[in-house]
């Protein structure tokens, strides 16, 4: 029970269509990380007979690697025990080794499952020389863990690891995810497949253009993007709240709630 705090069910709610662009990687995660947790049979012979077991995914903040692994997680009808560095250091001090310990054995009993590792350099970064003595187990322990990943009961637990910075990762643990995908940030025909995923269930006025809006957002991630069209839906709220302090209190019983669909100019 204790543990419960790291575990988010297959009720996660993001789904694949849920992520603009990032379709090539969206393609091997089907392959390397959903196929061999739905389909374990077929990965049992020859070159296949050892699938790889972690995936890094690396790039700048808010482009989505979170969703990404919920994504696959809840695509591969899977639960996600999602691993934070400070899940582990502030609660688990002086037990982290256990901590590990219990989250990978936790992972092996709710199999198909997806360990997720956000922000994995601060949890597994390069070694220092005064490296703490807990940082040291705890790395060990993922390692030793890990290794235990390719007997045959945890055939069905899946290491997914996130990072913004990739060079600062212990060689060991760069050497146990052989799988690396660069999330970049996206570009003007991303971010507008972007903005159409974001918008999708928004009330857009016929002016409202993907592709301009794409073109005025150079350098912006997706949670940049998100966060664009979330104050634009705020305008039309704002302004039904300032219509509402101009009218008199007797006017008060007909407040206007029906909001207009968002425009163009609410974007910029
Ligand atoms: P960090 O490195 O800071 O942890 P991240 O790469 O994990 O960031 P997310 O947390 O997945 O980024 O994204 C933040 C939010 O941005 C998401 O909840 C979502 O609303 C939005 N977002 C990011 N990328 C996309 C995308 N490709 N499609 C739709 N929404 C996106």
């Amino acid at each position: 029970r204790i543990l419960e705090d790291v575990i988010l069910h297959k009720e996660i709610g993001v789904k694949f269509d849920d992520i603009g662009a990032l379709d090539k990687i969206k393609d091997a995660m089907k392959e390397v990380v959903i196929l061999p947790l739905q389909r374990p049979e077929l990965f049992c012979k020859g070159q296949l007979r050892k699938p790889c077991r972690g995936i890094l995914l690396f790039g700048p903040p808010g482009t989505g690697k979170t969703m990404l692994a919920k994504a696959v997680a809840a695509e591969a009808g899977a639960n996600l025990l999602n691993i934070s560095t400070a899940s582990i250091t502030s609660k688990w001090y002086g037990d982290s080794e256990k901590f590990v310990k219990a989250i990978f054995s936790l992972a092996s009993k709710l199999a198909p499952s997806v360990v997720f590792i956000d922000e994995v350099d601060s949890l597994l970064g390069k070694r220092r020389e005064l490296e703490h003595e807990i940082t040291r187990k705890v790395k060990n322990a993922f390692m030793l863990n890990w290794d235990g990943l390719r007997t045959k009961d945890m055939e069905r637990v899946f290491v997914l690891a996130a990072t913004n910075r990739p060079f600062d990762l212990d060689e060991a643990v760069l050497r146990r995810i052989p799988r690396r995908f660069m999330v970049h940030l996206p570009d003007v025909p991303n971010r507008s497949k972007i903005l159409k995923v974001i918008l999708a269930e928004e009330d857009l006025s016929r002016d409202v253009d993907f592709n301009a809006i794409a073109h005025m957002t150079d350098g912006f991630s997706g949670s940049d993007l998100k966060n664009l069209c979330v104050a634009a839906a705020y305008r039309p709220v704002r302004e039904i709240l300032e219509k509402d302090k101009q009218k008199s209190p007797q006017g008060a019983e007909r407040k206007q709630t029906e909001l207009r669909p968002l425009e163009m100019a609410d974007f910029k």
